[in-house]
């Protein structure tokens, strides 16, 4: 069996198996023993990234349609958060299928990487059952506790636990809209989420910077918030896992072993969501080895939502209001329409200062509308 490769991917989630579609001499290891298999992830995925990767949805692959998301405060208001492109919850797993097809890289199974040696030019990587294979690049596609992030960068980022179950309601669902609910005093700098599956069963987790009991505020959610608006509800399937976070980027790229997605802590700074920033830099990855540069990888990469420092703002600001000013900030926008671009209108400025807890954080709102307006500008 070959043992040398131009170039080893380790790890076939979206983000390796996405490199993996562009090289022909590739190897991918993967741990698991069937592909996409267990689900980590509440599949939410924002069109834009199937269009810019030239996937054309598939209902084999997709379990609904999104064209709602809703920001939940804690008063019941509502803001509208969706773009004009909407987005998918995907069926993961026949996702990664679907993605692993499409690979020209050859893809090896219960294959864990348990060590990583650069010798002169040669990444030499072995695996839990004494194989060896050497490749001239590394990619580093392994997930938040990526072993290469570990040992070939010496990178430490901040892993935070998300609590998440597929679960079956009794009543019929909107399967069209994404629910995130904000609440500073029960889920600190985070939220809980509502993805629909179908019309009756959806993902349902929640993520926070504190230090809560995720499982007692879960509990709490299902039955103050889901049993009243959906009825009695069964808990199907533990699907939680870590998110990885950082404050400032890490170094993505060193002898030609480059980090992708989530090894490289690219997930979104408000959503928590990394797929689709894991596929785009798998294809930026592959296409700077194709072109013999790896060096100029971060800068393919840096338009991404995982660095953008003003995004890293919003989320400080959202997570610095508590849930007085997260209330008023609801009633201001349901008089305005109910949608979060309102922010992006200096006029909006006197709407939110008639409220007594916002006024208090006129230099936050004033940052926040100043940071919609130049994300509006770029979009429109
Ligand atoms: C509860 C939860 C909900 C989420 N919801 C969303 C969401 O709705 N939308 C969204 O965009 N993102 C979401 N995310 C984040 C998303 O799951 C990740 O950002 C995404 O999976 C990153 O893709 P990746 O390819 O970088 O890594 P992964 O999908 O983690 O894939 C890494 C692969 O590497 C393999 N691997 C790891 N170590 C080794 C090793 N030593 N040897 C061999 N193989 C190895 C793993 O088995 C895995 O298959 C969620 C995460 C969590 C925890």
């Amino acid at each position: 069996m070959k043992k040398n490769f131009e170039t080893i991917i380790i790890g076939a989630g979206p983000g390796g198996l996405i490199c993996g579609r562009d090289l022909d001499d590739a190897l991918i290891l993967e741990q698991k023993e069937e592909i996409g298999k267990p689900v980590q992830c509440a599949e939410g995925l924002a069109r834009y990234f199937l269009d810019r990767l030239g996937i054309q949805p598939d209902p084999n692959w997709i379990s609904a349609t999104i064209n709602k998301s809703q920001a939940v405060l804690p008063n019941g208001k509502t803001a509208n958060l969706s773009t004009k492109e909407g987005g998918y919850i995907l069926d993961r797993v026949n996702f990664e299928k679907f993605l692993a097809k499409q690979c020209r890289a050859e893809i090896r199974l219960q294959k864990r990487v348990t060590d990583v040696r650069k010798e002169g030019e040669v990444w030499r990587v072995k695996t839990q059952d004494g194989d060896n294979f050497e490749s001239k690049y590394l990619i580093g596609a392994d997930g938040p506790t990526s072993i290469i992030r570990r040992k070939v960068f010496q990178e430490k980022v901040e892993i935070y636990p998300c609590l998440q179950y597929l679960v079956e309601v009794e009543k019929e669902m909107d399967c069209h809209t994404m629910k995130l609910y904000f609440n500073q005093e029960r889920c600190p700098s985070g939220y809980v989420w509502i993805f629909p599956k179908s019309k009756n069963t959806a993902n349902i987790g929640l993520g926070s910077g504190g230090r809560i009991n995720l499982q007692a505020v879960l509990k709490d959610f299902m039955e103050n918030t889901i049993k009243k608006d959906f009825g009695d509800c069964r808990l199907l399937k533990n699907i939680s896992g870590v998110i990885p976070l950082v404050k400032k980027p890490i170094k993505l790229v060193k002898d030609n072993a480059l980090l992708v997605g989530d090894a490289g802590a690219m997930v979104d700074p408000i959503t928590g969501g990394g797929v689709g920033n894991a596929m785009i830099a798998g294809e930026q990855a592959a296409k700077c080895i194709l072109s013999g540069n790896t060096d100029s990888y971060p800068s393919k990469i840096r338009f991404l939502s995982c660095f953008n420092e003003n995004l890293f703002l919003v989320q400080e600001i959202l997570y610095s209001l508590n849930n007085k000013s997260l209330n008023e900030v609801g009633e201001v926008l349901e008089e305005a329409g109910g949608d979060i671009f309102y922010l992006k209108n200096l006029s909006a400025l006197p709407n939110f200062l008639s409220k007594p807890n916002l006024r208090k954080n006129i230099f936050k709102l004033l940052k926040l509308i100043l940071i919609y307006k130049g994300y509006a500008r770029s979009k429109h």
